[in-house]
C-alpha cells in the first residue's frame, strides 16, 4: 500500500484486495459488517475477473498462501509472528480453554481490565515526562508480561482459503496517526522552535504531533487526543479574538 508511482504520485496497490473464504465469512462476519464493496464468487479465478484483478496471479497467489497457511507459515509477510499479531488471532483449537471459548473471550477482557489502568498511567506519564526513558521501563515489562497470555498460536491466524463462495473487499489508504508534527502546548497553539507558540497557528489531531511519538497507545488514543485539542484550540482561539 505504501508503494507510490514517483512521477504520478499515485499509489500503485490502492485499492488492495482483502480476499476471504465462506469458512471466514462464517465465522468471524465480513469485515466491517456487510459493505457494499463486498463481491462474491464461487472461485478464486471468478473473483478475480469480477474485481478487475490479474486472474492468473491472483490463483497462483492463494495456492501459494493455502500451501503455507497449512504449514503455519507465511513467508512473504510473515503474518502471525507478532504479539500483535497473535492478540487478535483465533487460537481456540489450540488453546487450554478450547471448551469453553466465551472464558478464553472473557480471559483476554480481564487481563485488558487488570492491566489497562497501569498502562494508560504509564502513557500519561510518558507524555508528560521523559517518554523515552518511560518506554525503555514500561515496554519490556508490558511485554514480559502479555506474551504468555497471549502466545497463542499461529495457525489461529493464518488459515487456507478453501471454502467457497470467496469473497473480495477493496481495501484503501488512510490514514491512523502521525509520528511527527508540529509541537503544541496545553491549548492547541503550534510552538516554535524555541518553544513560543506562534500567534493564531493551532494543530490538533493528525495535523499535530502525536503526543506520545511512535508509539501506538491503544484503541481512543488518537480520536481522544484529536477531539480533546480541538476542543481546546477552539474554546483558546474564541478567547483570543
Ligand atoms: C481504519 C482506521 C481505524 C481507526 N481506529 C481508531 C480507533 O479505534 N480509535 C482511535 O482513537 N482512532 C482510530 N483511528 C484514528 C483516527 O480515526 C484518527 O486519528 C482521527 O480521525 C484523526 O482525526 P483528525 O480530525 O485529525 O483527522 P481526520 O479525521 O483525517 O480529518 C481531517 C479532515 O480534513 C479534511 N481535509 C483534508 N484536506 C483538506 C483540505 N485541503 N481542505 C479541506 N478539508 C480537508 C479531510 O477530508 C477530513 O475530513 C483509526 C483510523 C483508521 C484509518
Amino acid at each position: 500500500m505504501r508503494r507510490v508511482d514517483p512521477e504520478r504520485g499515485e499509489r500503485l496497490n490502492d485499492p488492495a484486495w482483502m480476499i476471504f473464504d465462506e469458512r471466514y465469512r462464517r465465522r468471524y462476519g465480513a469485515p466491517g459488517g456487510s459493505p457494499a464493496g463486498l463481491t462474491t464468487a464461487q472461485t478464486v479465478g471468478a473473483l478475480a475477473r469480477a474485481c478487475r484483478i490479474d486472474e492468473g496471479r491472483l490463483v497462483e497467489t492463494v495456492d501459494a498462501f493455502n500451501r503455507n497457511a497449512r504449514l503455519g507459515r507465511d513467508p512473504d509477510f510473515h503474518r502471525g509472528l507478532s504479539a500483535y499479531d497473535r492478540f487478535f488471532g483465533d487460537d481456540r483449537r489450540f488453546s487450554a480453554l478450547r471448551p469453553w471459548p466465551w472464558l478464553e473471550t472473557a480471559s483476554h477482557g480481564i487481563v485488558g481490565a487488570v492491566l489497562g489502568p497501569p498502562a494508560t498511567r504509564l502513557a500519561a506519564r510518558a507524555a508528560e515526562s521523559d517518554g523515552d526513558r518511560v518506554r525503555r521501563l514500561a515496554v519490556p515489562v508490558l511485554r514480559r508480561s502479555m506474551a504468555p497470555l497471549f502466545s497463542a498460536s499461529v495457525r489461529g491466524v493464518l488459515g487456507p482459503l478453501e471454502h467457497r463462495p470467496y469473497h473480495a473487499i477493496p481495501v484503501r489508504a488512510s490514514s491512523l496517526g502521525t509520528c511527527g508534527g508540529p509541537r503544541i502546548d496545553a491549548s492547541g497553539r503550534v510552538l516554535d522552535a524555541e518553544g513560543s507558540p506562534i500567534a493564531r497557528l493551532y494543530a490538533a489531531g493528525n495535523a499535530a504531533g502525536s503526543p506520545v511519538g511512535g508509539f501506538y497507545g491503544g484503541a481512543g488514543a488518537t480520536i481522544s487526543a484529536a477531539m480533546t485539542f480541538g476542543f481546546l484550540a477552539g474554546e483558546d482561539a474564541a478567547t483570543r479574538r
